[in-house]
């Protein structure tokens, strides 16, 4: 009777494929879970202990940048100086360039730049307690991070304030401001300038949608910075996508705008330009996009 070894050489190639989806689950989830062993003491009584997956009161930890990789962007900041890293700073004075020349010239300040995580914790527990707006931490992590747990701290992200205001929309921390016609135009902009939503309405994670709130990604993965930022910001992309946000991998416009497009003819010609298969990339609308890449000719 003929003895089939073909199982084992099965079994152990399922479990190679096991061992490597488990390898890519864990390169995302331990850096946050190794965080979540004990209370953490946010404000005077107001201790909590992070969730099984490195979260607290849902927002993602995240470290201080060393003040010494932090500029300023000039003119930008309200106030006082806006401070960022290197390649988001550049990209901001691109995108208020491309502003200018859209015709929204002094639309977009600096509102709020980089944060220490002590002027972080002086922010957020400001408003808790007795004749505060918020009762306590849980309540105020609904619109503000937890000292140690906001974006801000890394100098990859900033509050952008919109303007100019109206009587109808009169506060830059207001959703309104996405209605305006600077705010439509930085919502459909700032991702060619390596900007993404991290809160965007409807967010999964149960934030505030932050219309205001921009992380920087790098307009494409081969932007200098951007293999830094995505891997600090790889957690949040991966579980609760950024909208309006940036795709994983870089794809020529035209490739993108032919994603939901119908199943294409296969090219006649397979040494020339035409389609070569099928592929799925993150996309706004905190979802994901599928459709068929091209080949130039
Ligand atoms: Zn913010």
């Amino acid at each position: 009777m003929p003895v089939d070894t073909g199982w084992q050489e099965r079994a152990m190639r399922q479990l190679a494929r096991m061992a490597m989806q488990l390898g890519a689950w864990l390169a995302v989830v331990l850096p946050a879970a190794a965080l979540a062993l004990a209370p953490v003491q946010l404000c005077s009584g107001q201790a909590v202990t992070p969730g099984a997956d490195g979260r607290l009161l849902g927002h993602i930890p995240y470290a201080e940048a060393p003040a010494g990789e932090l500029v300023p962007v000039i003119p930008f900041g309200i106030g006082k100086p806006c401070l960022m890293q290197r390649e988001p700073a550049a990209d901001i004075v691109r995108l208020v360039a491309a502003a200018r020349v859209a015709g929204f010239a002094g639309a977009f300040r600096g509102l709020s730049c980089f944060r220490s995580i002590s002027y972080q914790r002086t922010i957020f527990c400001s408003k808790i307690g007795p004749g505060r707006a918020c009762r306590d931490a849980a309540e105020r992590a609904r619109s503000s991070a937890p000292p140690g747990y906001s974006e801000h701290a890394t100098g990859f992200a900033l509050d952008i304030a919109v303007g100019p205001l109206t009587a109808a929309c009169r506060n830059v921390l207001n959703d309104c401001i996405a209605d305006l016609p600077a705010g439509r135009w930085l919502l459909a902009h700032a991702a060619e300038f390596g900007f993404e939503l991290s809160f965007p309405n409807g967010n999964v994670q149960g934030m505030m949608y932050e219309p205001w709130h921009w992380r920087w990604v790098g307009a494409t993965p081969d932007t200098p910075g951007a293999t830094r930022a995505r891997s600090l910001f790889a957690f949040a992309r991966a579980n609760f996508p950024a909208a309006p946000g940036i795709p994983e991998i870089h794809l020529p416009p035209i490739w993108l705008n032919a994603l939901g497009q119908p199943a294409p003819v296969p090219s006649p010609n397979p040494g020339g330009g035409g389609w070569v298969g099928r592929i799925e990339v993150y996309a706004g609308g905190g979802g994901r996009r599928s459709g068929w890449l091209g080949r130039e000719k």
